[in-house]
C-alpha cells in the first residue's frame, strides 16, 4: 500500500479535496501507474455537478498517460517504465463485442460503478473504500487499472499531450474515421467545438472532408475551431443553424456530429444532414435526456442516426496510431491545450471549463 496525493469527491457540486489518500499495490492482472498528465473534461463535470451519478467518496480523471510504475501477477502486455496511455475502456478480449472487433462495447468485464473489472476498490482513505470513477480514477499521482486499460505506446513521446488521446482525440478522430467512415470530399458539420468538438474538426480534415462546418455559441471557440480545420462557422446565437448548413450546402450535408450532449442539439445534427446522411451522437448527454426527431423523415429521407461511444475505439490500435499522426503533423495536439495547472489547481481547472473557456485544460503532475 502506498500515500499519495489525489483530488478526491465528496459531494457533487462540492469541490474537490487535494488530499493524502491510499492506493493497494496492483491486483492479478493489474498495473500500476504513475501519472504524468490528466485531462480536464466534461464527463468529470457532469459528476461534479450530479448529472451523473456515481458512487461516493470518488476520484475523477479519465483521459490520462502516465509510466507502468509495477504490476500486479499474470500481466504480461506491459513491463515497469513502458509509456502508457489510460483507456477508460478496459476490454475482455472474449466476448462477442471484442471477439467482432469492437471491444469498446465490451461485456465480458464485470463489477459495478467505481470498481475495477472483478468489483475490486483498491483507493482508500483511513480504511474507508473510495471508488475509482470511470475504471481510471486519474487525478492522482498514481492510480492501479486494468491491464487492458493501460495502452502501451512508443517511447519517443510526449507523454504530457498524449494524455488527450486518452479521450478528446480517441473519441473525436475516431467518431469521424471509424464510427461514421467519413469518406474525402464528404462535407460535415460539426455542432459543439470543446475539446472532443475540435478532434473531430481535425479527423475530418485528416479524412478529407471538402467542407466543415462548425457550430458553436462561443465567437472564441469558432475562432479556434478554424485552426483545427472549419472551413465555416455558424454563431448559433446569431444564425439558425439547420437553415444556414442547408444554405452553405445546397441540402444539408452528408455527415453532422453532435459533440455537446444535449437532446436539442442531437435534433440539429439530425435536421441539417441532407437525405441520406448520417447524424452521429457523440456528445455524452445528462442521463434521462431525450431527443426529438422527425420518425417520417427518418424513413423518408433514410437518414441514419448513429450513436458514438469512445470513438469506437480498438484502443490497442487506435491510439498508437493518433499519436503516430501526430507526430507526422497530421493531427495537432500542441495547440488544443490551452492551460496547465497543478493538481492543487483542479478545481480552478473545472471552473473554467464551465465557463466555456476555449480548448483544453491539462492537469499535470
Ligand atoms: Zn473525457
Ligand atoms: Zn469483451
Amino acid at each position: 500500500m502506498r500515500t499519495m496525493k489525489a483530488a478526491v469527491l465528496y459531494d457533487y457540486n462540492t469541490p474537490m479535496v487535494i488530499e493524502e489518500v491510499q492506493l493497494d499495490e496492483p491486483g492479478t492482472g493489474e498495473v500500476l501507474v504513475k501519472m504524468t498528465a490528466s485531462g480536464v473534461c466534461r464527463s468529470d463535470l457532469h459528476v461534479l455537478k450530479g448529472e451523473w451519478q456515481s458512487p461516493l467518496p470518488t476520484i475523477l480523471g479519465h483521459e490520462a498517460a502516465g509510466r507502468v510504475e509495477s504490476v500486479g501477477p499474470g500481466v504480461t502486455r506491459v513491463a515497469p517504465g513502458d509509456p502508457v496511455v489510460l483507456s477508460f475502456k478496459p476490454h475482455c478480449g472474449y466476448c462477442e463485442y471484442c471477439m467482432s472487433g469492437r471491444p469498446h462495447l465490451c461485456a465480458g468485464l464485470g463489477g459495478p460503478a467505481g470498481t475495477l473489472p472483478g468489483g475490486h476498490i483498491r483507493l482508500s482513505k483511513d480504511g474507508n473504500p473510495i471508488y475509482h470513477f470511470a475504471r481510471t480514477a486519474s487525478f492522482a499521482e498514481y492510480a492501479v487499472i486494468h491491464e487492458s486499460s493501460a495502452v502501451r505506446i512508443g517511447p519517443e513521446t510526449s507523454l504530457e499531450l498524449d494524455a488527450l488521446v486518452g479521450c478528446p482525440v480517441t473519441t473525436g478522430v475516431g467518431a469521424v474515421l471509424n464510427t461514421a467512415a467519413v469518406r474525402p470530399g464528404s462535407t460535415v458539420a460539426v455542432i459543439g467545438c470543446g475539446g472532443v468538438g475540435l478532434n473531430v474538426i481535425q479527423g475530418a480534415r485528416f479524412a478529407g472532408a471538402s467542407r466543415i462546418i462548425a457550430v458553436d455559441i462561443s465567437q472564441e471557440k469558432l475562432e479556434f475551431a478554424e485552426r483545427f480545420g472549419a472551413t465555416d462557422t455558424i454563431d448559433a446565437r446569431e444564425e439558425d443553424t439547420v437553415p444556414t448548413i442547408r444554405k452553405l450546402t445546397g441540402g444539408g450535408v452528408d455527415y453532422a456530429f453532435e459533440v455537446l450532449g444535449s437532446g436539442e442539439t442531437v435534433r440539429t445534427a439530425f435536421e441539417a444532414v441532407r437525405t441520406g446522411g448520417t447524424a452521429i451522437a457523440v456528445g455524452m448527454a445528462a442521463v434521462g435526456e431525450y431527443a426529438r426527431i422527425d420518425a417520417y423523415l427518418l424513413a423518408a429521407q433514410e437518414k441514419t442516426l448513429k450513436g458514438c461511444f469512445y470513438g469506437s475505439a480498438r484502443t490497442h490500435i487506435d491510439m498508437p496510431r493518433y499519436i503516430a499522426l501526430a507526430e507526422a503533423g497530421k493531427l495537432d495536439l500542441d495547440s488544443l491545450v490551452t492551460r496547465r495547472y497543478p493538481l492543487a489547481e483542479i478545481n480552478e481547472a473545472y471552473a473554467a471549463l464551465d465557463r466555456g473557456d476555449v480548448g483544453r485544460g491539462l492537469i499535470v503532475f
